[in-house]
């Protein structure tokens, strides 16, 4: 597989990070905060009321169908009208608008002051250091909606990295290094993830399949030949499982779907269903239902062999069922796992390490990454992650387009001054 930047390259920008830092110290030269990252407001403390303003309306746009979602998923209390549930929302949602609104309000103010103690702009510290000090705003939101936040913005960081990591030449992407790679990462997943199901008390992990632990209570249920925990025979369930996963993998590729081309498709449903019945869709269910599938029929088999359900036969079942990332590999699936990995291994650290657990690491992190993030969107916008194009621009009523339109501006006319001395 090729190295293909999200969308193409604007002209004269370099893809190698050397060039565009250089391009980027040329283009900013002599530029004042007002040139760059609120050029519609030439006053700091204008722009910072404008970003406040923007940010806490983009945010109550952006929020919006999390809690629809939110809402879709407690239908049952929704509908019921339980009061404490609408109050709880209520606040979550709060909080949540808040976030963004300190957040958007913190990137602007803090990059004027950095601007003036540093003097000008430099690369890695124009954008980088004011959206890794705003990203300290993480601690407005509650917890409950902390642990989502940061675990896709680690995620979109990851394949942002990775994406660049292609880009300099430090990594080639092909199907089969990726594969072995997923293979590996998700066996050492499931054995976690299996070893983790069987305690009281498990860690809150973002991964799509969570197998059973081992069965704790064996003793009021008929002697079965095979040890492993679930419901009918190895085969019913196995297919039961596969079935509901191939469904979930049809109804998130309908989903994108009507999300990309919901305009075309109220012209022409017709657009639907040429867009929904194509080899992506065919292996999105195939590669999904195939690594449940596979998982199962492997945890079964070695089980019944051995006559009792260990962890390490997720391990290899895990392994196995790796490999159907052949048929559709995916960037954010190896860095979730990745993640989800790193989360489980933290409840092994030794006592001594627990202080790295108990201090606020996961929101520092989180704000570094959104430094990492907010550069990509407005300095390399070819490479960001399209989501983070998208909440940034909602969350700030476009004031992230506003700042790479600025920067595109100066790029523009050091280019147009060179040309015309050459
Ligand atoms: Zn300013
Ligand atoms: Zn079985």
């Amino acid at each position: 597989m090729a190295v293909v930047p999200s969308r193409p390259l604007p002209p004269g920008i370099p893809a190698d990070w050397a060039g565009a830092r250089r391009l980027f110290e040329a283009a900013t030269k002599g530029l004042k905060c007002g040139d760059l990252v609120h050029a519609r407001h030439a006053s700091c403390s204008k722009a910072a009321l404008d970003m406040l303003g923007a940010s806490l309306l983009g945010s109550v746009r952006f929020f919006f169908p999390f809690y629809v979602v939110h809402a879709a998923m407690h239908s049952k209390k929704a509908l019921a009208g339980d009061k404490d549930f609408y109050k709880d929302m209520a606040v979550y949602y709060a909080r949540s608008i808040l976030f963004g609104a300190t957040m958007g309000t913190t990137f602007c103010v803090s990059s004027c002051i950095m601007v003036r103690l540093v003097g000008g702009f430099a690369f890695w510290t124009a954008l980088l250091v004011p959206g890794s000090i705003s990203g300290l705003s993480i601690a407005v939101e509650h917890i409950y909606r902390r642990r989502i936040v940061m675990n896709t913005f680690y995620n979109m960081t990851l394949d942002y990295l990775y994406l660049r990591a292609q880009v300099a030449g430090l990594v080639r992407r092909t199907a089969a290094a990726e594969t072995a790679a997923f293979m590996a990462l998700n066996g050492l997943l499931l054995y976690l993830l299996h070893k983790a199901g069987s305690k009281k008390r498990s860690t809150p992990v973002f991964w799509f399949f969570i197998p059973d632990g081992e069965r704790s209570d064996q003793s009021n249920e008929p002697k079965r030949i095979c040890p492993v925990p679930h419901k009918g025979t190895c085969w019913e369930s196995a297919v039961q499982a596969t079935a509901k996963y191939s469904a979930v993998a049809a109804a998130l590729q309908a989903l994108r779907v009507v999300m990309n081309r919901g305009g075309q498709i109220a012209k022409s449903p017709n657009v639907f269903f040429s867009h929904f019945l194509s080899r992506k869709t065919a292996a999105g269910i195939a590669s999904l239902g195939g690594y449940v599938l596979l998982y199962k029929v492997v945890r079964c088999v070695l089980g019944v062999r051995q006559g009792a359900d260990m962890c390490h036969h997720s391990a290899v079942a895990g392994l196995i069922a790796g490999s159907a990332y052949w048929l559709q590999p995916n960037t954010t699936i190896l860095s979730s796992a990745l993640i989800a990995i790193i989360r489980l291994l933290l409840d092994y650290l030794p006592r001594r390490a627990e202080i790295l657990v108990k201090w606020p690491m996961p929101e520092l992190l989180f704000a570094l990454c959104n430094g990492i993030l907010i550069h990509a969107r407005c300095m390399d916008m070819a490479h960001c992650p399209k989501f983070i194009v998208h909440m940034l621009d909602t969350a700030t009523r476009n004031r992230s387009q506003i700042i790479y339109d600025a920067y595109m501006q100066q790029v523009n006319r050091i280019q147009f001054h060179k040309q015309n001395h050459t």
